[in-house]
């Protein structure tokens, strides 16, 4: 809810999330599932920064080996929805086909899948003949690729809103247009306050401030490289159906899918941003060169107009992987920022591991690999 009138706050609380992207909205609803009192602050509307932002792929493929547990349990999540916001978000599990444009690329694909496979998923190796001539749209830039059924796409200026107002149904106390100006320790808990003076205490603190995650950390005394990204979105007006799976391209440079109505949705390179102003901007340049290339995947999409562009703002973490657990120098501080550019699929998974390690102290998901800990006690002051 916008707190327009600016009420006044509960003056304890069980839990605090900071941050209302898909990963704070779906933290703060499970929390209030099971019981407890729980206060999220959102500095400007919930799921309307990178979770409503993105390009809206829902995919396992491609991620690296310590993001697949949780990958997984999201994909899981992904045909829950309905019954867990009362929508399906648009999700449409089309598959999602990675290509690769040379022999090396393709050798690439095929050692990703024998390690997926190692983790239980099943990942088919296609020949560029074979992928031809099941999908007579695909251009001559096609070496081979590999496809993962399961995967899909989703549409995700539906999924933050919608975990937002599940949230506020299970009770949460959501205060959208409320950025979060103080954390501190408070006892042995925290005291959160906000710009205009107003504060409120909690026992746990989650903070799932997406690309500002490490400005939340540093007020507590700990320091994380968490940079700025910014990818560079296009949309065309809607056509026939031309494909239906989404795509994905070794090298990250193009990636697109087609919108149930009809819309071509690429993205490629990088736009610019200024986090400080929640601003973020395509780049002329970058769109055409992504929409040359769109084209040399898609010969088809040549004649379609080009309605809109956009970008967003992520945090990206020096190994290209989120930060998610507990602090290690804050007892009762919970980290989840820093996705990378690959967090929508992730974030209904985030919400329920985060309340997994609040309520429970651990998480069946091995989020070993994501850990805080593995960046150096000499980057992590205590607080
Ligand atoms: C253009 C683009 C394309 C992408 N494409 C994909 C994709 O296809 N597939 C995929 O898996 N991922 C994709 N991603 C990444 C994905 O969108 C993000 O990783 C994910 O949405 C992060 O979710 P989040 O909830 O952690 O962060 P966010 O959605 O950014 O939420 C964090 C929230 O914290 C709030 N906040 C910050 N500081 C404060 C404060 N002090 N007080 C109160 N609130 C605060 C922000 O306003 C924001 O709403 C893409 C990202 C972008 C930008």
């Amino acid at each position: 809810m916008i707190d327009a009138d600016k009420k006044p706050l509960p003056q304890h609380v069980d839990a605090v999330v900071i941050g209302g992207g898909t990963a704070g909205c779906a933290a703060a609803m499970h929390l209030a599932n099971a019981g407890k009192r729980v206060v999220l602050f959102e500095q400007r509307l919930a799921g309307a920064q990178a979770s409503g932002q993105n390009y809206g792929g829902v995919r396992q493929q491609g991620r690296c080996p310590e993001e697949l547990p949780i990958s997984f349990r999201a994909r899981r999540i992904w045909d829950r929805l309905p019954e867990i916001v009362g929508h399906d978000c648009g999700f449409r599990p089309s598959g999602h086909i990675k290509l690769a444009r040379t022999a090396e690329e393709f050798a690439g694909l095929e050692a990703w899948a024998e390690m997926a496979r190692g983790f239980g998923l099943n990942v088919a190796i296609l020949s560029g003949n074979v992928l031809r001539a099941e999908h007579n749209y695909l251009g001559s830039w096609v070496y081979g690729g590999s496809y993962c059924a399961t995967d899909g796409h989703a549409n995700p200026r539906l999924v933050g809103p919608l975990f937002a107002r599940a949230a506020e149904r299970a009770g949460v106390d959501l205060r959208e247009c409320c950025p979060v100006a103080k954390l501190e320790r408070d006892g042995a808990g925290f005291r959160v306050s906000l710009a205009d003076g107003r504060s409120t205490r909690a026992d746990v603190a989650i903070n799932t401030a997406g690309a500002w995650g490490a400005d939340i950390a540093a007020q507590l005394g700990e320091t994380y490289d968490e940079h700025v990204l910014s990818p560079n979105m296009i949309v065309t007006e809607p056509a026939a159906p031309i494909f239906a799976a989404s795509f994905g391209v070794c090298g990250g440079d193009i990636y697109f899918r087609q919108t149930p109505r009809g819309n071509v949705l690429f993205g490629g390179g990088r736009g610019i941003s200024d986090k400080s102003r929640l601003w973020a901007r395509p780049l002329a340049t970058v769109s055409v060169q992504a929409a040359a290339k769109m084209i040399g995947f898609i010969p088809a999409v040549a004649h379609l107009a080009v309605i809109r562009s956009w970008s967003g703002i992520d945090g990206s973490m020096p190994d290209d992987r989120p930060v998610l657990g507990p602090s290690p120098s804050v007892p009762g501080l919970f980290h989840a920022f820093g996705f990378s550019g690959h967090g929508f699929q992730l974030g209904p998974a985030v919400g329920e591991v985060l309340a997994d390690l609040v309520l429970a102290g651990h998480t069946e998901t091995d989020i070993s690999g994501l850990s805080p800990l593995r960046f150096t006690p000499s980057t992590i002051g205590a607080a």
